[in-house]
Order: C-alpha cells, then structure tokens, then sequence
C-alpha cells in the first residue's frame, strides 16, 4: 500500500472532456467484431480482439504514448509525468467481450481512460506523476475461464503458468494464442508482472437498472459484494412414472423444488440486498416417464456485508444437510470469495470530483466482478459507474447515452487530476 494521505477536496479541477471524441472513439470500437443483432463478439485473444488491440495502440502512438505489455498480456499505455520516477495513477478496464455482448461492457472504461489522456494534451497540461491506462486481459473470461483472468494473474491471485496453461474449447491454450496475438501487434515493449501503483480509478457501465432508475449521472462505487457459489445434491430414487404410487417415491426433483423454497425463504432480506440466484438445474435420468434419481443446482449467492453473507452461508449449509422428503442431500462449496471495500480516499476523491461538477450522483456497491477487485489488494482503488439502459449487459442490446458515458469521462478525469495533487 502506497502512501496516499489525504487528498483536496475539490471544485472541477480538469479541462472539459471532449464527448464527442469519446463517443466516435466508443463507436469505432464497436465496429471489431460488431453482431448482426448490434453487439459486439471480441472474445479475449481472438483476431478481433487483437484488432482492438491495434486500434488503441494506433490511436496512442498518435500522441506519442509509450506502450508496454506483461507475461500475461495486459497491454500498458503511458502518458509520461513531470517525475518519471514517481508511481503512475491509474485507469483501464478491458477490451474483451462476451460472445454476445454488448458495445460498452470494458471498453468504456479504456476508451474513457484514453480519453482523459488525450484531453490532457489538448490543454496542454503536464502532470507530476506519469499516468497509465491499463487493458486488462480476458476479463470476461469466457474463451478462457476464470473471468479477470490478468489482474488476477498480475495481482499474484492466478498464477502465471497455470493461467497460460488454460485451453478454450478448442484445447488452444492462453499461451499458444497470446503468441499469435503478439505476432499481429506491433513490437512492444515487455515489462514484469507487477500490481503497483499510486492510485487506481476505473470507469465501467453499471449493468444494472440502479443509476437510471433513479435519474443518477454517475455512481460513486464504494465496493464490489462478495460472492459464494454452491453445489447441492439430492439423491431419490429412479422408478417407473406409471407404476410407482406417489408415497412410495423418492423424487429428487419433487425434494430439491421443496428445498429451493425452503431455502428462498431462508434468504429473505428486508432491505433486498441479498441477490440469491438458482440458475441451473440438472435432473437425472432426465426423461418423462421415469421418476427423477439425482438432482443438482447450483446457488449463486452474493451480499457487500461479509457477515451477512457468512450467515447466508449458514443456513444455506443447514438445510442442505440430512433428508428432504426421503432424498439425502450434500452441498458442496464452490467459491467463497470475499467482498472488497474500496480505498475510502479514492472513494471520496471520485464522490468529490461528481459534486464539482454538479452531478446527481449515487454510492452504489458493484453487483459484477471487475478487474479493480484485484487492483484493490494492492493500490488505492475506486470505480465510476455510468448508467446503462433497463441495466442490461453481456447482451447485444446493451446501451448507453452519450451524455451520460461523456460524465462518467469528465469524472474520472477530474479524479485523476485530484488524486495526482494529494498532499503526501
Ligand atoms: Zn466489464
């Protein structure tokens, strides 16, 4: 951890964003691997992924910025400072996509991190610290699981030859398609992993209804929830369907629907914070006239409070022990993973930086994983959500206004020009 100590409060203290830039630039995006349907399929590591790659890398070298790539493939881009020597601040997100996925999720916040860059130029103003704007690699983690897969190898959290060992589905690995994208690319610059840095801020649509529904310019995020991930069992009884009496039944299917409601109702929460989701659900032998011998579902379970979800963790494992309706049943934990307070320094910094501006603003916890979870294990770490249309996201129809990815820019500029005058 860095030493950040206190940081001014503000009125704006950045030169005007150029929003229209910012949207030609988000738009010509979404021209590399646009869908029929008007999404984007940029699979992390595939030849549109690269292409995005180079038209970043194209626009950068416009200004002169130096580029640099690690082990990993994380793609750096760096506006010199006034002290070379002192650590960078921070901004990036990711280029990758979801197969079906829509033009913004990622993109918007490298496309509004190179906008604060060239924005910068434009008013001719030199910084003391460098500042770096991170592409982070496979993010979304679909060609290649886990998802955030270069910060978390970055972070130390995945390490590096078990990443580049992972196959997609057709056994290419991470490494033999990290070659191929590095061959397409230009000739970069190679650095060590490393996860340093004075402060990290990170621009990204919401993917959920919050900020719209409630008329918001931007979210101050002060958070991503945690998650935990489950897989239950029941065990019954195969039988014939036209033979077999009810009361002589072990329906697994019959015991896991009793258990899921049973459950449902274990996880009501007053306040509506709680997302608990089952979203798969398998049944064995699965055929129409046999009575069902094995079920399983998985639980999806995510809370900000790490005391709250542990207690949902409790009583999730306690109904999932012993009988239902004569069907043993075992529950597996998949993932425990914690969640993340962001840097309360950064926090105020991005909270200061909408009030300068007049924005109607909201803190507002991340419902999705981002890049900034590793990030904040070691920098001071924040994150700017702009709203996006009904919140939807990982969808082709997922849409944003101009005016409000154009406020979520001037942010985090305003933010980043904040963050790089706090008094040390
Ligand atoms: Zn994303």
């Amino acid at each position: 951890m860095n030493a950040l100590n206190s940081i001014r409060s503000l009125t704006p203290v950045g030169p005007r964003i150029n929003s229209q830039r910012l949207w030609e630039h988000i738009c010509a995006m979404a021209d590399i691997g646009a869908t029929a349907k008007g999404g984007v399929n940029r699979q992390a590591l595939t030849t549109e992924d690269t292409r995005g790659r180079m038209l970043l890398l194209q626009w950068a070298s416009c200004r002169g910025y130096q580029a640099s790539i690690d082990p990993i493939g994380n793609l750096f881009i760096r506006r010199p400072g006034k002290s070379p020597d002192l650590s960078p601040v921070l901004t990036g997100s990711h280029l990758d996509s979801q197969p079906t996925g829509g033009k913004f999720d990622g993109v918007y916040g490298v496309l509004a991190g190179l906008e604060v860059l060239e924005t910068l130029d434009d008013h001719g103003i030199e910084t003391e610290r460098p500042l770096e704007l991170i592409v982070w690699m496979n993010e979304e983690g679909s060609r290649f699981p886990p998802p955030t897969m270069g910060s978390a190898v970055a972070a130390g959290a995945l390490p590096l030859a078990d990443a580049l060992a992972i196959k997609d589905v057709d056994g290419i690995d991470v490494q033999d398609a990290l070659k191929i994208q590095l061959a397409e690319l230009p000739v970069l610059e190679t650095r060590a992993l490393d996860m340093s840095g004075f402060a990290y801020i990170e621009a990204h649509i919401e993917q959920g209804p919050v900020l719209e529904s409630q008329a918001c310019d931007v979210g101050v995020v002060t958070g991503i929830q945690g998650l935990h991930a489950y897989e239950i069992q029941l065990l019954g009884a195969e039988a014939h369907a036209g033979t077999t009496p009810l009361r002589h039944r072990k329906d697994a299917l019959v015991a896991a629907t009793t258990l899921i409601a049973r459950i449902r109702a274990a996880m009501d929460d007053p306040e509506d914070i709680l997302r608990f989701t089952v979203g798969r659900l398998e049944v064995y032998p699965g055929s129409p006239n046999t009575v069902p011998g094995r079920v399983t579902f998985n639980i999806d379970l995510r809370h900000p409070d790490p005391d709250f979800l542990l207690r949902a963790d409790e009583k999730i494992l306690q109904l999932c022990a012993g009988e239902v309706e004569g069907c043993p049943v075992s529950a597996k934990v998949l993932l425990r993973s914690t969640p993340v307070t962001f840097d309360d320094r950064v926090v105020a910094t991005v909270r200061n930086a909408a009030g300068g501006r007049a924005m109607k603003f909201l803190d507002i916890v991340s419902g999705a994983t981002h890049d900034a979870k590793y990030t904040a294990e070691h920098i001071p770490t924040g994150m700017i959500f702009v709203p996006c249309e009904k919140g939807i996201s990982h969808n082709e129809a997922e849409n944003a206004r101009e005016v409000d990815v154009a406020a979520g820019a001037q942010v985090l500029c305003d933010a980043m020009l904040a963050i790089m005058s706090a008094q040390l």
